[in-house]
């Protein structure tokens, strides 16, 4: 025993014997004893469920209850701590009765001594220390601390008989470290052991924190991880809702296994691949389910490791395909996949660029070039907007930098902001980051906001509103039209323009409605001194009905699609030597129309 205090509390009804035994424990030598009294059993029960004693010791008779009955409780509801029996003189088959329902020990109270009653605890407590160890020994490897197979297997029976009785989804996962042997013949095996070490902290970190994306947007209530043997690991998740919570916790593993390892002064790289079984599409006992994983775990090697696999029957192809897209739209950023094209606004009265639009684009390995409606929405709900939107605004701004300094016109290039992006907290940051990097003068930013961004905390976004026109950028109102916005909040708004959206500029010139829209949306904007955007003008009659009601800006393919940015330079500098891209048009336009302010 080592030398801390022994607490030890004696449950008798019997206050001579608590003497007696309080005071054979104060013999004890080379050990202090505290010791606690209660004399019922229901005091026991609820002072043996705090846990707080290294020892029990139990009177057989407990007025009409019974030690071997509150043992037997006690032990039921996970009492870990040794229980000794003390008997009277007569109860010898109690003894042996007690000693198969788990007693540590049994005394005879006319016989116990001091000596005794010490050797006994001591033993006990000994005795329970071993079998915990023992049972550590047996269920959990070694190395890593992790539960080991015989502990997961019984652990996804226990899933697999829930999940049966309520009818809910379990998932296993099987992971396998990628080319481990290379780590362990390059570094050595003392590297190799601290690796998978270290492999199993990080394992245990992505579902341990309460913050992880593991339980953030899943319902996952329990999960296990688990050491196969060798580099491989398993890992159980005892209720999911669906297929996708699995695949975003397998995600999370990929992601955080791939970041390097410093081990004994070594930076070592490692991937994993995994394989994913859900019960009971793909098996609904043990040995299926981890056959089937193991089986997947092998389809992601094949496909060319560092990546997860679901066993064929757990998705149908379009949810599938949706998660890798998500995945391939993680990577995308580092992967440099994504561009930025520019497509020109024009004055019609000059012809003149007035404002360049910068319109993201993703450049797909395997889909070719992806348009920002298929994946703005996706960013938006995964929150990878955040990270693509401060790319877009560094580059946008960079790029406008980059115009200037080749002595270009100066013009304004404007940046869609989506509404989760509006929302953010640090979108202040991000945008005066991108100003302060590139070196571009505020003036020279339009950020693209849409009326449901506004609309959906007014108050707080006419704030953020004046707090980012305070930095000399300006506000533009995209998708006008669209949304509910009243006239009474756009006055208020500190933006300087609206862009009429494409759907009515479409069919200015063949439905009398969206003329009529038209034309209101553009007399409201030039009463309130906004100026107005024409977005989508594909042909020179849309062109002429928008000039005639007093629209002057316009973008639109009849002038030029989005460009890529070594486009978008070529015609700034034709621009700039007298040949405008609008120019031809706009005159055409100026000439024959009957346009307000006509100036040119
Ligand atoms: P938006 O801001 O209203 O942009 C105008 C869209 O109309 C662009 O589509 C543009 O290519 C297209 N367009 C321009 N002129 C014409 C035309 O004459 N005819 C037709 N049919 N279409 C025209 P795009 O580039 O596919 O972008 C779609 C939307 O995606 C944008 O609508 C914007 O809301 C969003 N978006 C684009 N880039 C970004 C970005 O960097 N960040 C965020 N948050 N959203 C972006
Ligand atoms: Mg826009
Ligand atoms: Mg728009």
């Amino acid at each position: 025993m080592d030398d801390q205090r022994l607490r030890v509390l004696l449950v008798d009804d019997d206050e001579d014997d608590y003497i007696i035994t309080r005071d054979l424990l104060a013999e004890v030598k080379g050990r202090q004893v505290a010791m606690d009294w209660v004399s019922t059993f229901d005091e026991a029960i609820a002072a043996i469920g705090r846990n707080s004693h290294d020892v029990y010791l139990l009177d057989y008779r407990l007025g009409a209850r019974s030690g071997l009955e509150l043992m037997r409780e006690s032990l039921a509801s996970g009492c870990k701590a040794p229980m000794i029996l003390l008997t009277g003189q007569g109860d010898h088959d109690v003894d042996m009765e007690a000693m198969k329902a788990g007693a540590a020990d049994y005394l005879v109270k006319s016989e116990i001594n001091a000596y005794l009653l010490e050797r006994s605890i001591r033993y006990a407590i000994e005795k329970k220390r071993a079998e915990a160890q023992i049972l550590h020994m047996a269920y959990y490897d070694s190395l890593t601390s992790l539960p080991n197979r015989l502990l997961f297997q019984d652990r996804l029976n226990q899933a697999i008989i829930h999940a049966e009785r309520y009818e809910r989804m379990s998932a296993m996962m099987f992971l396998d470290l990628d080319n481990f042997k290379r780590i362990n013949d390059t570094f050595g095996h003392r590297v190799g052991d601290l690796l998978l070490k270290a492999v199993a902290d990080r394992l245990k970190e992505c579902v341990r924190d309460s913050d992880s994306v593991a339980r953030q947007h899943t319902d996952i209530l329990n999960i296990t991880v688990a050491r196969q043997g060798g580099d491989e690991f398993t890992v159980l998740l005892s209720e999911v809702r669906e297929p996708e919570d699995a695949a975003k916790v397998a995600q999370r593993f990929l992601d955080r296994l791939s970041q390097p390892f410093l081990l004994d002064g070594h930076e070592v790289f490692i991937t994993v691949s995994i394989g994913i079984a859900i019960y009971e599409v793909d098996g609904k006992d043990l040995e299926s389910l981890l056959k089937n994983a193991d089986a997947a775990m092998y389809h992601a090697k094949e496909q060319g490791k560092n990546n997860y696999q679901f066993y064929k029957h757990s998705m149908n192809a379009t949810s599938l395909e949706k998660l890798e897209f998500e995945n391939d739209l993680r990577r995308a950023l580092e992967r440099k996949e994504f561009l930025l094209y520019y497509q020109p606004q024009i004055d019609v009265r000059t012809g003149g660029i007035v404002g360049m639009e910068a319109l993201i684009r993703w450049q797909h390995p395997g889909r070719g070039m992806v348009s920002p409606a298929e994946f703005i929405p996706m960013a938006e709900e995964t929150g990878l907007i955040i990270p693509i939107g401060a790319w877009v605004l560094q580059t946008a701004c960079a790029q406008n930098k980059a115009w200037q300094a080749a002595g270009l016109t100066p013009i304004p290039v404007s940046v869609n902001l989506s509404n989760r992006q509006f929302r953010q907290r640090d979108l202040m940051q991000a945008i005066t980051a991108a100003v302060e990097t590139s070196g571009l003068e505020p003036r020279h930013l339009v950020l693209e906001i849409t009326e449901s961004a506004i609309m959906h905390e007014p108050a707080v976004s006419s704030a953020m509103l004046h707090q980012l026109t305070a930095q000399g950028l300006r506000l533009a109102m995209d998708d006008f039209g669209t949304g509910y916005s009243s006239l009474g909040n756009l006055k208020r708004l500190p933006i300087y323009a609206i862009k009429i959206d494409r759907s009515f500029v479409m069919d200015i010139t063949t439905d009398p409605d969206d003329a009529a829209i038209t034309k209101a949306i553009i007399a409201m904007g030039r009463n309130l001194n906004l100026t107005v955007i024409a977005e989508g003008v594909e042909t020179e009659q849309q062109l002429a009905f928008l000039y005639e009601q007093g629209c002057h800006t316009i973008q639109g393919y009849l002038i030029s699609p989005p460009l890529p940015a070594h486009e978008a330079s070529d015609i700034l500098a034709r621009e700039k030597e007298g040949a405008g891209i609008g120019l031809d048009i706009c005159r055409r336009i100026v000439k024959h129309g009957k346009g307000k302010d006509t100036i040119a």
